[in-house]
């Protein structure tokens, strides 16, 4: 039924219950049989669960996503660790100062 691309492409609309029931149960179908789809589902829901979750608590500072985006996509570097504002070194001169 759906192929990767197709699949991949639904993702994020996926993620958000945007989609009918047939294409999220013909996405399902497709995570069962293809680890390389599900690895990658499962990698954006946590990426969305933890933007959301930083998104609450502080204020999302523009590029942020990006950076994260950059992060994920190369695993040698360094992972943020529990302080994404770590890695976003023109942004340390908040006004908090802390
Ligand atoms: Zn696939």
């Amino acid at each position: 039924m759906a192929d990767c691309n197709e699949t991949l492409r639904e993702l994020d609309a996926f993620l958000d219950s945007e989609l009918s029931e047939e294409t999220r149960v013909a996405i399902r179908f497709h995570l069962e049989e293809c680890p390389d789809c599900f690895q990658a589902f499962d990698f954006h829901a946590e990426l969305k669960l933890v933007v959301s979750q930083k998104c609450k608590n502080d204020e999302m500072p523009p590029g942020l996503l990006a950076k994260l985006q950059q992060c994920f996509g190369d695993p040698d570097e360094p992972t943020l660790g529990d302080d994404p504002f770590a890695a976003t070194d023109e942004l340390d001169a908040g006004p908090d100062g802390a």
